[in-house]
């Protein structure tokens, strides 16, 4: 790749960004597919030549997420928002570094966009209710401490606000082997964001993941978590996120049944644009940032 062609693709790419701020608020149409096709494109070619451009990865995970939900309505998936220097596992997935989270949180407030919790998504889609121009939701799975001491400060300052799917053994502090790498929030913690305007949701009670356990254990995990952020919360949150999106049909018969809405998860890399069904969500996890640990391992602790 020549310097000229790197700076002519800098400028598409420049002039792609102009054009994604339009499409915020509106339907995906065929057009504005392939225009995103184009500027994946771009952003992945920029991404080989000049490694490093985390800002240019999130546009592209954002560009995705539009298409993905087909609809009005991108939804960014975090687990742990992670002080820049903490060691955690290499490579880790969940992890997202706080200097960028804070990049991604600024660049969504500079493209305009206002946060809504899943609460406004399920009366969006199900019951017709008005939904904020430029919505985006923020979701952290796994009700990790880190997510109130590091993110919530930054989406506090910019007035944003996020859904939490709560592993409810967790906020009871049960134990819970596998799942106790990181801290967690507790229903105190948890109901300080609920007081902040955020949505507290069930994520089952243990993290199973329920392709993996009998239909009466999936529906247990399911009723029980949903039952227990009510209890603790005293707020109705019929909306569900599988654990690992790990679901299938019969999950989501029994689903149906007990929540308004699920969520299932979309990868960036899939060129394929698929519309959930009305009341089922995709959802996209972010770029997590270049910095994390490479070569370090939890049992350097
Ligand atoms: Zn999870």
């Amino acid at each position: 790749m020549v310097v000229g062609e790197v700076n002519m693709l800098k400028r598409r790419q420049v002039k792609l960004t102009q054009c994604f701020k339009p499409l915020t608020g509106t339907k995906i149409n065929g057009n504005a597919a392939l225009l995103a096709n184009q500027y994946i494109n771009i952003a992945s070619v920029l991404e080989q030549v000049q490694p490093g451009h985390d800002l240019l990865r999130f546009q592209h995970h954002l560009m995705v997420a539009y298409i993905a939900m087909n609809t009005r309505v991108p939804i960014l998936t975090y687990h742990r928002v992670h002080l820049d220097d903490q060691v955690t596992v290499p490579n880790d997935p969940g992890r997202v570094n706080l200097s960028e989270f804070k990049k991604q949180m600024q660049h969504l407030a500079k493209l305009g966009m206002q946060t809504v919790t899943h609460r406004q998504i399920a009366g969006w889609l199900l019951d017709d209710e008005a939904i904020l121009d430029n919505a985006i939701a923020i979701d952290f799975d796994d009700n990790r401490q880190n997510v109130f001491d590091n993110a919530w400060p930054i989406m506090r300052e910019l007035g944003f606000v996020g859904t939490v799917f709560t592993i409810t053994d967790l906020a009871d502090k049960t134990p819970l082997p596998g799942m106790e790498m990181y801290p967690a929030m507790d229903w105190q913690t948890l109901n300080e964001l609920r007081d902040g305007g955020w949505c507290i949701a069930p994520h089952t009670c243990t993290h199973t993941f329920l392709t993996q356990t009998d239909l009466d254990s999936a529906r247990h995990e399911m009723q029980q978590s949903y039952d227990r952020v009510c209890e603790m919360t005293g707020i109705d949150a019929p909306y569900f996120a599988y654990p690992s999106g790990c679901w299938n049909q019969a999950l989501e018969d029994i689903a149906k049944t007990i929540f308004k809405t699920t969520l299932h998860w979309c990868t960036s890399t899939d060129p394929r644009i698929e519309v959930p069904p009305r009341y089922a969500r995709n959802r996209l996890l972010p770029p997590h940032g270049r910095q994390c640990c490479v070569g370090h391992d939890l049992r350097s602790l």
